[in-house]
């Protein structure tokens, strides 16, 4: 593989990939067992260690409390927005307040903590090194997240070493891996469904330009449900309680499932089989009294039809296709309208899926491109569009959620709605309430409701320097500016004194530049650290092995060096000694390879002796066997 200056990067909340372009034409990394999908994992150990993508996945059956999964779902937020959330990590999360009341999420895994924008960087390392180290790359999020989530996605790709070229939405981008643009006009819908989460956008493309014109969908809703359905089938069967906090018995009933999962796919019907250690599987066994240990372990087996896994998934299908409708209500569109659709989403390989998602809009969907595999290609296509100046193309992209500043009595004035097409600006005029009144702070909410405590707070700053003036007699002039990435700038300037805020919006969770910045710095000085500690210690021991068998040799043959042998041994030994407790690498590594060389010639001697010793050894054994 040619490594490519920039990627395409699908940052998954299951599964992560790249892609770039070759040729002329979008192709996905693989690994070299053909493997493009990376689990978005991560594992670390108490030794330093950190696993991401599959070793940390298989890590996780043994070891749940040292690995994390969906870190996706933590990204720009805070604690009081991941309720839901919460309950399928089993990790504390903690929010640690910084300078000026902003708020910080960190992960404790094992006793340390991870901010989610550290962890996602992690992911994107890998999928970075699988690439061939590329420095550039546009990263894809869901159309729906928020400007937070977008930074934080941003923020991840810094400290992962990533030029964030743009970040693109995943349908935009799976549209784009179709070629869709090509087509000039038109309207398309992207069903998308992941392992743990379900959107459905519809965009139009008009004279080439391309804009979200909504997006609906379930944030827990996936490939996850379906393995669930399947789990609970077994266990009522087996007589097992999946209430029962087993992190081992749960994990071989999901791999059961979703194994047979993937297997109908393929086939009319598929084996569902666990093997539990331990007999947990005894229906006699309810309650076990002292664990499963000691006992044989139980196999079940059982056959499943699609039909049967159909029956199943039905209702969670169902809730899909809603979501679908009310995407199209907001596009103001029919079904029929859709010129169209493309499947996205490793479950939607489901024919059943296929089926209803052809059935609802009334065509056959794309699926000629992996579904698990379509973002990444889109996101490729968009970073060639970028670096290559080949090809023009404008992405415009959508405000998922109307924006505005706090006025008097708490009320939300939206300055931006929602599904306004970014990159976009507006100024609204705004006055002092109070006589006198120097300064005035500006807060900036987010949401569809009318009060501030209804909507989410994003951030505030002040605007100082009015002079002092009778209420309302200040003229200022509040704009939000949306760019391209649809990370949002807020800028004040009273008219009348020139006053201007320097300040544009800090979020209010998050990290901030300086913060993002010190991280970049951290983990390049760390890798260099990481390696110094363990050269160092590795020296160390090295040193220490040579004294010891050196000291043992000159008690068996340090009479035979000369005096000018046996000094240059003893004060390189002390210079050794005196260098071992020091960090200096080089100066260790110096006084190690000055220590060798004088106790060479004692090497030398010793190694004739043992020569000489076997030989002697030898004549004196003949001897005694003559005597007898
Ligand atoms: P993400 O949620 O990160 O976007 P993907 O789009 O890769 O993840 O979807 C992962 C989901 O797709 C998992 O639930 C997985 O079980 C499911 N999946 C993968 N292959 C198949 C298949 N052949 N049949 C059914 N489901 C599949
Ligand atoms: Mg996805």
């Amino acid at each position: 593989m040619t490594t490519p200056s920039v990627v395409g990067i699908d940052l998954g909340t299951t599964f992560s990939l790249a892609a770039y372009v070759e040729n002329g034409r979008p192709v996905v990394v693989r690994d070299e067992k053909g493997d493009a999908l990376i689990p978005s994992a991560i594992s670390f150990h108490d030794d330093g260690t950190v696993l991401v993508g599959s070793a940390a996945r298989d890590r996780a059956l043994s070891d749940p409390e040292h690995t994390i999964f969906s870190v996706k779902r933590l990204m720009g937020r805070t604690l009081k927005d991941l309720e839901r959330e919460l309950k399928l990590i089993p990790h504390q999360i903690v929010e640690r307040e910084m300078e000026g009341g902003r708020k910080v999420l960190r992960v404790d895994i094992a006793g340390h903590e991870h901010t989610p924008e550290e962890l996602s960087a992690m992911i994107l390392r890998e999928v970075r090194k699988r690439a061939g180290n590329p420095t550039r790359a546009v990263v894809t999020v869901p159309a729906y997240f928020d400007d937070s989530q977008r930074q934080a996605t941003r923020d991840a790709g810094r400290i992962a070493g990533l030029d964030v070229l743009r970040i693109v939405n995943e349908p935009t981008a799976a549209a784009l891996a179709y070629g869709l643009d090509r087509r000039g006009s038109g309207t398309v819908a992207v069903y998308d469904l992941g392992g743990g989460t379900f959107d459905c956008s519809v965009l139009t493309l008009s004279e080439g330009v391309f804009k979200v014109l909504s997006t609906n969908g379930d944030t827990f809703l996936g490939g996850d449900d379906f393995d669930r359905t399947i789990m609970e089938l077994v266990a009522g069967e087996m007589g097992v309680d999946l209430g029962r906090r087993d992190p081992e018995l749960l994990q071989h009933l999901r791999d059961a499932a979703e194994r047979a999962k993937i297997a109908l796919s393929a086939a009319e019907t598929a084996e569902l089989r666990v093997s539990i250690p331990g007999g947990a599987a005894d229906p006699g066994a309810a309650a076990p009294k002292s664990g499963r240990d000691g006992r044989a372990p139980r196999e079940f087996r059982r056959a499943i039809s699609r039909t049967e896994f159909e029956a199943l998934i039905r209702p969670l299908v169902d809730r899909s296709i809603d979501k679908c409708k009310s995407a199209l209500k907001d596009a103001g569109l029919t079904p029929g309208q859709v010129d169209e659709v493309v499947l996205v989403g490793g479950s939607t390989r489901v024919p059943y899926i296929r089926r209803r998602v052809g059935e609802f809009f009334g065509k056959t969907p794309h699926s000629e491109l992996n579904p698990d595999e379509v973002v990444a290609l889109g996101a490729a296509v968009q970073a060639d569009i970028l670096t290559s100046g080949r090809r023009d193309l404008l992405l415009l992209d959508v405000v998922p959620l109307s924006l505005g500043i706090e006025t008097l009595g708490g009320v939300v004035d939206k300055l931006i709605h929602r599904n306004t097409t970014v990159p976009c600006r507006a100024t609204t005029r705004y006055t002092t309430a109070a006589d006198n009144q120097t300064a005035i702070l500006i807060n900036i909410y987010q949401g569809e409701r009318e009060l501030t405590k209804d909507c989410r707070f994003l951030g505030t700053f002040k605007l100082s320097g009015i002079p002092p003036m009778p209420a309302q007699f200040a003229q200022v002039d509040v704009t939000f500016l949306a760019d391209q990435n649809g990370i949002l700038t807020v800028s004040a300037k009273e008219q009348r004194s020139g006053a201007q805020a320097q300040v544009t919006v800090q979020a209010a969770h998050g990290l901030t530049v300086a913060e993002v910045d010190q991280l970049v710095v951290d983990s390049i000085e760390n890798a260099q650290a990481d390696f110094t500690a363990r050269k160092l210690i590795e020296l160390r021991n090295k040193a220490e092995a040579d004294l010891r068998h050196t000291a043992k040799a000159l008690a068996q043959a340090g009479d035979r060096l000369t005096p000018d042998q046996r000094g240059l041994i003893d004060t390189t030994a002390a210079a050794l000694r005196a260098a071992i407790p020091g960090t200096d690498l080089g100066g260790l590594q110096q006084a190690i390879d000055a220590f060798v060389a004088a106790a060479n010639p004692l090497a030398q001697l010793l190694m004739n002796e043992v020569v000489r010793h076997t030989l002697a050894g030898t004549a004196a054994g003949d001897l005694a066997e003559k005597k007898l």
